[in-house]
């Protein structure tokens, strides 16, 4: 099975690093922990949506796009990489974000109008229709936009942690490291569609865990399993199922998108007070909530290895300092 990788425009930092997180393991009494630094990217402090965005960003220059256009909550992390790719690349960027314009520019807000992005605020309307409004006012203005979906994640996007799993079955046999478990926060789904696919791929052995930020387990089995299957059609695999690779833990979603729990602040607070590394309230510090609540149920061995793959968002921190301390 060899992919038919599309061009890419080279924006990420790669490969990122992987590192142990030996005091976190130890305070746990738990399994070996390891974390791929996936915050580690680049791109306007970096994560995730970097690896999808050297995809996207070369699909959009192949149509002679002049202009991207995506949407998010209002502290994406989506929604600030995409704005510093745009400037890397001389594009224009339009945002759609959710609710209204917040009166402290924070956080990736404060970043995405440092980077020139346009923001629209969706206010009472869906964020689809504000896309189209925004799209179409484009084309009137003889621009050619580029829609990119909420968190990069079509098959485009996507095919971006395919090669991210190439990347980290070559670090791993060059360390001779070999982990059990990969465990990654999931909700767009177009992260853990691409690890699945590259596992399948690639041979890997890691069991992939994706822990849901904001959706019921088995909608997002369902999109991801799609998303993973459409993705092997777009890198000329033909069709393949992986359906059975997908693994979605839906126990930690708490009171819903971004609202932050005593789980979360713990996640935060330990992760940088043991490692010195900083998460995220929305998505990593969730995922990591649940690793940290899964080994306290002693769902691991103390002789398993297990990696955390830190998909970045640092960068929203300072909008929730009155949820984090
Ligand atoms: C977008 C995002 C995710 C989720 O990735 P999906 O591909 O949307 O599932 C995880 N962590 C961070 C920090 C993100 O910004």
């Amino acid at each position: 099975m060899k992919p038919n990788y599309p061009n890419r425009i080279p924006l990420a930092y790669l490969p990122t690093p992987i590192d142990k997180m030996d005091r976190l393991s130890r305070h746990l009494g738990g399994p070996e922990l390891y974390i791929k630094r996936d915050d580690q990217t680049g791109l306007a402090t970096g994560g995730n949506k970097a690896r999808k965005l050297e995809f996207l960003l070369a699909d959009a220059l192949a149509q002679g796009c002049d202009h991207l256009v995506t949407a998010g909550a209002a502290q994406s992390n989506h929604c600030r990489q995409t704005a510093a790719a745009a400037a890397r690349c001389g594009l224009g960027c339009s945002l759609v974000l959710s609710g209204k314009a917040p009166r402290q520019k924070t956080g990736n807000v404060l970043l995405d109008l440092l980077l020139g992005a346009h923001l629209y605020w969706t206010g009472g309307k869906s964020r689809a229709d504000t896309m189209k409004d925004v799209l179409s006012e484009l084309h009137t203005m003889g621009r050619k936009p580029y829609p990119i979906p909420v968190g990069g994640s079509n098959v485009i996007g996507a095919t971006g942690y395919v090669l991210a799993m190439a990347e980290l079955l070559e670090q791993l046999e060059a360390q001779r490291l070999h982990i059990d478990f990969i465990v990654v926060a999931s909700s767009s789904g177009g992260t853990q569609a691409g690890m699945v696919l590259g596992k399948k791929i690639y041979g890997h052995r890691a069991n992939i865990l994706g822990i849901s930020i904001d959706r019921p387990a088995d909608e997002l089995q369902t999109h991801v399993a799609a998303l993973a299957t459409a993705t092997a059609t777009h890198l000329g695999l033909g069709t393949l199922s992986v359906s059975d690779l997908i693994d979605v833990n839906d126990d930690y979603v708490g009171e819903g998108y971004a609202v932050v729990g005593e789980a979360e602040r713990e996640a935060v607070q330990m992760t940088a007070q043991f490692e010195g590394i900083l998460l995220d309230p929305v998505y990593t510090g969730r995922a990591m909530a649940g690793l940290i609540d899964l080994i306290r149920w002693g769902a691991f061995t103390r002789q398993q290895k297990v990696l955390f793959w830190h998909t970045g968002g640092a960068a929203a921190l300072p909008a929730f300092a009155n949820q984090l301390l």
